[in-house]
């Protein structure tokens, strides 16, 4: 479904008419194509407190001074009180305005010291404000805070943040930890970092999953789509196009773990749990099957494959999990009990098993938790209840399979290994759910 306002404001009437009348100003968002693998101009890198970090360790190309800079880098780890906070507003002030179109301003902070309450007043109070400068930047500028230690094993994160990839992540507050001791380092071929790995994306056949399933064999994954007997033919296009397989069968089987196991002898590294669906109606109305098929599908399924697949060895050290939940299931959404349960009930599983996954198999395991993307599922909502999703958020717009993807892409990535127990927002700041 095309986002006709968008087209509208994009043109010189429309945007004096937008304007005019007080209306949203969405821009059309840089994302990555070949053509352009990166956002091109300066990477200012400014400081705020003093701060311990070696940011050459992350490999990217940041200069202390820049006119019109396409990224902010703002090392704010060594604020640690009231007047040091101070310098977050001193740092970026003069330079806000200039941050080109589509540009980043990513926000380095350092976690919250409990012994010192001080220092976790001023770096909490980053997030109000990285919160506060995303729903205020306009021109579809990103802002984000990023948690760090180690600049190294934070590498792969702040690549993404920094790319047109991360078009719709706005306003989100991302923690990496050390690197865990399986982590391999960064890949070989950064364009190409899961060359020799095998995914397996549930519900590929289409919408974001077959995004997802598109955007790993980007990334040099082999490819396993699967989806339910009914689409296997979709599945097996999409298969066929990314020189992957298809895989028949409803990830709600109780033997779907055994099976899947069983399709992949030679092991699994990375497994998305994509597979959703929805069943809405008001708890009233609500029959005991329309509750039971969504848990089922969204949440039961994913808690069993996962521990099938860990416990049989299917998922090797160094791979991936990434779940989907939904920001229905962060702040909750009228007709939805059944689906939000489910997705909440994704962020309970990934905060749990993360720390376990990693220390007993190797395995990081993150979810993504979309907002308003444009597919079928979000076609078939009336139309000014989906103008309404699609306008509520920083961007203003709604956001496009590929945003989950790329998303998702980054988790997936050998070098995310530091990034664990996530649940990362792709929803371009909803106002929903903070
Ligand atoms: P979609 O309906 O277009 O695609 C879902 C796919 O999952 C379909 O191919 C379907 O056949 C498959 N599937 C359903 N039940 C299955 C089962 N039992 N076994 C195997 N495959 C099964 O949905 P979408 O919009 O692409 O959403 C993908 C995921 O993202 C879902 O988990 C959804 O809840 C989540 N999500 C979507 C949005 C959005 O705005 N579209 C927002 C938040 C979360």
């Amino acid at each position: 479904m095309a986002d006709r306002y968008l087209s509208f404001t994009g043109t010189g009437p429309g945007r004096f008419l937008t304007r005019r009348l007080g209306l949203p100003q969405p821009t059309a968002l840089k994302r990555w194509s070949p053509e352009r693998p990166t956002l091109p101009g300066d990477r200012l890198l400014l400081t705020a407190g003093k701060s311990d970090l070696d940011l050459a360790a992350t490999g990217l190309d940041l200069t202390p001074s820049a006119e019109r800079p396409t990224a902010v880098v703002l090392d704010a780890t060594g604020v640690r009180d009231v007047e040091t906070l101070t310098e977050v507003h001193a740092a970026l002030h003069p330079v806000v305005r200039s941050v080109a179109d589509s540009g980043r301003v990513v926000v380095l902070g350092a976690p919250l010291d409990p012994a010192d309450h001080h220092q976790a007043a001023a770096q909490q109070a980053l997030e109000g404000f990285t919160r506060s400068l995303g729903k205020e930047i306009g021109r579809g500028r990103t802002v984000n805070l990023l948690r760090l230690t180690d600049p190294a094993a934070a590498r792969s994160t702040l690549r993404f943040l920094l790319s047109p990839k991360s078009a719709y992540l706005s306003g989100q507050v991302l923690e990496v930890g050390p690197a865990p001791a399986t982590d391999t380092g960064p890949p070989a071929d950064p364009d190409r970092p899961l060359t020799g790995r095998t995914a397996l994306v549930t519900g590929g056949a289409r919408g974001i999953g077959e995004a997802v399933a598109e955007t790993l064999a980007r990334d040099g994954a082999r490819v396993v789509v699967l989806d339910v007997p009914q689409a296997e033919q979709d599945a097996r296009r999409v298969a066929d196009r990314l020189g992957g397989t298809a895989l028949a069968l409803d990830i709600t089987a109780a033997d779907a773990g055994a099976r899947i196991a069983e399709a992949l002898p030679d092991g699994l590294d990375v497994l998305v749990h994509n597979a959703g669906i929805t069943r809405d109606r008001r708890l009233v109305n609500m029959p005991a099957e329309r509750w039971s098929s969504v848990l089922d599908v969204n949440l039961a399924s994913v808690l069993r494959t996962t521990d099938a697949l860990l416990t049989a060895g299917t998922l090797r050290r160094g791979g991936r999990v990434v779940a989907t939940a939904s920001i229905a299931g962060l702040a909750g959404n009228a007709g939805q009990t059944n689906y939000g349960a489910s997705k909440a009930g994704i962020v309970g599983l990934v905060r749990s098993l993360a720390p376990r996954a990693l220390a007993e198999h190797g395995v990081t395991v993150n979810a993504v938790a979309p907002g308003f993307i444009e597919t079928r599922m979000t076609a078939a909502i009336p139309l000014f209840i989906r103008e309404a999703g699609r306008r509520m958020n920083s961007l203003a717009q709604g956001g496009v399979p590929v945003d989950v993807a790329e998303t998702t892409a980054w988790l997936a990535d050998p070098g995310s290994g530091a990034v664990n127990g996530q649940v990362v927002r792709v929803c371009g700041q909803s106002l929903l759910g903070a």
